[in-house]
């Protein structure tokens, strides 16, 4: 039998080093001695081949440092039947907030370029990794995949624009395309710039965390793991042309978290001092995931246990993260 081949974007990033673990694990993938993985990434700040760990031994993978901008590079990694997986992007609101050129040539430009290149390849499938983000704020209830997309920061703004354009070329041109939006992940390997990862490794060195405004802002939260077999779901039992949300059903708003993790880092509240609000920080995100559940996908890690390994993750390995709470440029969050 042909293995199935699979090009993941962004594959030293947190999530999609993750994705690629299962893939290549027997037990995650039951298919996974039939799989070989090309790993594309351009290692920005938020890429560490470090990530990808024993995928570096394995024979079914191999790594190419390169730009999904680069139309005859992507073209050349795509054949007829590869799988492809955008994990690339600029994932940092913060970041868009001070300086929006790079989400747009990643995440939009870059994205266009990558389904060019799979319309012109004949690959099997296009799964575009999308947040729920792309909605914008919800004071109620729940975004269900119909809503409109409604972005407020630039980084949402450019991912809303990516799924368009990847749903056009399903819709233009058949190309077999899924889109997902997930909410927010943790879990392992997260880039400390992130909230959970800079407020533990913060706390864990002793330092302040800053809580952005009154710390009421609400975020539905996912381990990693139950993200990727999500994901896994839909490429395997989804229907092309359509759009996946993932919700990991535990919402907190961030004062909430910021108490769990203080008393999980055995800190308190004088160590978190209150800063001026991100500009145009939406309120809450919720998604309704029905019609991902209805695939039979269901998240496995309860958060409790998940953010309990996670802060275990960073305590043991603070000699790759040591300094990064505090060195991080930005002040805070997701
Ligand atoms: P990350 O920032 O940890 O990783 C992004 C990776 O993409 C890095 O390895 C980086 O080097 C690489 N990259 C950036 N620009 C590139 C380019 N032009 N060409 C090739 N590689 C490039 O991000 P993450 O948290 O792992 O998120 C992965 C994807 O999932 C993103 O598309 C993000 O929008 C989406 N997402 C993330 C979350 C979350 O909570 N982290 C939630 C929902 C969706």
């Amino acid at each position: 039998m042909t293995p199935t081949h699979y090009l993941v974007t962004g594959a030293a990033g947190f999530i999609g080093s993750h994705f690629v673990h299962g893939l290549l694990a027997p037990r995650e993938n039951a298919a996974a001695a039939q799989v070989e993985v090309t790993a594309l990434d351009s290692l920005t700040y938020a890429g560490d081949p470090v990530n990808l760990g024993p995928a570096w031994n394995d024979p079914r993978f191999r790594f190419v440092h390169g730009d999904i901008g680069d139309a005859p590079l992507v073209r050349a990694l795509m054949r007829p039947g590869t799988v492809v997986v955008n994990f690339a992007a600029e994932s940092h609101v913060d970041r868009s907030i001070v300086d929006a050129g790079a989400f747009v040539r990643t995440n939009v430009l870059g994205t266009q370029t990558l389904l060019d290149a799979a319309l012109h390849s004949g690959v099997r499938c296009f799964l575009q990794v999308s947040t729920d983000e792309v909605y914008g704020s919800v004071e109620h209830g729940a975004w269900t995949e119909g809503a409109p997309v409604a972005p407020n920061s630039p980084y949402a703004a450019s991912k809303a624009s990516a799924d368009l354009l990847a749903l056009a070329y399903a819709r233009t041109h058949a190309l077999d395309v899924r889109v997902t939006r997930c909410s927010n992940n943790y879990g392992p390997r997260q880039h400390p710039e992130k909230l959970i990862p800079r407020f533990v490794t913060a706390l864990l060195a002793g330092e302040t965390v800053p809580l952005y405004g009154d710390g009421g802002n609400v975020r539905d939260w996912l381990h990693v793991s139950d993200h990727c077999r999500a994901l896994w779901t839909v490429l395997e039992r989804g229907t092309p042309g359509e759009v996946y949300n993932i919700g990991g059903g535990v919402q907190l708003a961030n004062r909430e978290l910021t108490g769990l993790l203080l008393d999980a880092c055995g800190a308190d509240w004088s160590s978190v001092r209150r800063v001026e609000d991100r500009k145009g920080h939406d309120r809450r995100y919720c998604v309704d995931d029905t019609k991902l559940r209805a695939l039979g996908h269901l998240p496995l890690v309860p958060f409790e246990q998940g953010l309990a390994d996670t802060i275990g993750w960073y305590r043991e390995h603070r000699g790759r993260w040591d300094g990064g709470g505090a060195a991080a440029p930005l002040p805070a969050h997701s």
